[in-house]
């Protein structure tokens, strides 16, 4: 089946066509400046040269019109006609207490992703206008299905998602831990039980995705059972710019001495804190490492104090779940970032884990990076969140079908 992936931000729109039958990407890229001017920047697999389109692109419309073109490109693109495309895959970062999975889009479940734009003010209105987008330009004959960022974690126990703030506040608001990311912790764990060879429903895993933004996820038996990130995914790890978790009452001492108010300094939390805010250097974690070998202190405080939060966070979880089989790995910084890792994993022989230095060197590659005596894997495993979405797309609509 052939998939297109739809990723819909407020000014960008990141794409992959898939064909799911061998896995294979048959061409990516992303339109950026939506509304502003456009630019289309495509890779087809016939050759990895990268095209650079300028095209108007005054709405997401426009957008979706501009891939569909250079998909069907003689020269750039990969397909013939637009009825090549089987179904749509779109992603979708809040999805609130619907979706526990996957779903095909039918009128019923877009108006449950509208409801749940309070939550995600920022994120579920640019996906919704993706998915208006397509079916526009694509027509209303393409099955589209929405994969959640949230879905994954729905099966944490109330203990685990509620916080010690009136119970009436989750009836009237719906406040409680969602956690992001669902998605690339479903795959990677998914990828750890084949490495492994056991079935899911056996393993207890903690999946580390530490990227721009970074959560740690509890797996058990297969299912999500504590996360990092919360409400929103200012909580947890501090990662490039977000503060992660703070004690609240920062916020209200802040506004009053700063004279801000309370949305500029979650502002300041989200945009200007984190790696960024303690280095004063980048929130790139490249960017970090060349600081810290120029003997810059304060970008050797920030990922200290990054690595600490990562293994507080796998220790709560160990004693949470009671054991652990696996520590996974993923997204920019876990993929590539030796140092994170060994530092993280570091004094944790009592627990069973113990990295090898000379496996630790690779980077961006799948492998179990631990020594071959210790209890505890430790792995490497790249996400790949479009696959999934292509995945769960064609599983979907594959029962559709039936
Ligand atoms: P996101 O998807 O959240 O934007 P990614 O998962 O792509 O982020 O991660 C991006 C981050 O990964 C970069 O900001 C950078 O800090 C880190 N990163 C990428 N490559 C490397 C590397 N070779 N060494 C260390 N960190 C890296």
């Amino acid at each position: 089946m052939k998939v297109l992936v739809i990723n819909a931000g407020s000014s960008s729109l990141k794409y992959q066509l898939l064909e799911t039958t061998n896995n294979d990407v048959m061409a990516k890229g992303l339109c950026e400046r939506i509304g502003i001017d456009g630019v289309l920047v495509h890779t087809g697999n016939k050759s990895d040269e990268k095209f650079t389109i300028h095209t108007p692109m005054a709405t997401h419309s426009e957008a979706i019109k501009a891939v569909i073109d250079i998909l069907l490109d003689p020269d750039k693109g990969v397909i013939a006609s637009m009825r090549e495309i089987d179904a749509v895959g779109h992603r979708v970062v809040h999805g609130g207490e619907f979706f526990s999975d996957s779903v095909v889009i039918t009128d019923k479940v877009l108006k449950a992703i509208e409801d749940c734009v309070p939550l995600a003010p920022l994120h579920n209105p640019p996906n919704l206008i993706g998915i208006q987008a397509c079916r526009e330009v694509m027509g209303p004959d393409v099955p589209m299905v929405g994969v959640f960022d949230t879905a994954f974690h729905q099966t944490m126990p109330q203990s685990h998602y509620m916080y010690a703030i009136p119970y009436e506040y989750y009836n009237k608001y719906k406040i409680r831990r969602y956690g992001f990311h669902g998605t690339s912790h479903k795959y990677v764990s998914q990828q750890a039980a084949e490495m492994l060879g056991r079935p899911a429903e056996e393993l207890k895993l903690i999946t580390c995705h530490l990227g721009n933004g970074s959560s740690i996820c509890a797996i058990n038996g297969g299912k999500s059972f504590d996360t990092s990130m919360g409400f929103t995914p200012l909580d947890g790890l501090p990662m490039g710019t977000r503060a992660g978790n703070i004690d609240p009452a920062i916020i209200e001492f802040l506004a009053e001495n700063e004279n801000l108010s309370a949305a500029q300094v979650i502002d300041i939390l989200n945009k200007k804190s984190g790696m960024l805010g303690i280095s004063g250097v980048s929130s790139d974690f490249r960017d970090l490492d060349a600081a810290i070998a120029d003997g810059n202190a304060r970008a050797a405080l920030a990922k200290d104090m990054f690595n600490l939060s990562v293994k507080k966070i796998i220790g709560s979880y160990i004693a949470e779940m009671g054991g652990v089989d696996a520590i996974i790995f993923t997204a920019g910084v876990g993929e590539n970032d030796r140092s994170v890792r060994w530092d993280v994993c570091e004094h944790m022989e009592y627990l069973g884990i113990k990295v090898d230095p000379e496996k630790n060197k690779y980077r961006g590659k799948q492998m179990d990076i631990s020594l071959d005596y210790a209890r505890v894997r430790v792995l490497v495993i790249p996400t790949n969140e479009e696959l999934m979405i292509a995945k769960d797309t064609e599983r979907l609509v594959g029962e559709l079908n039936k």
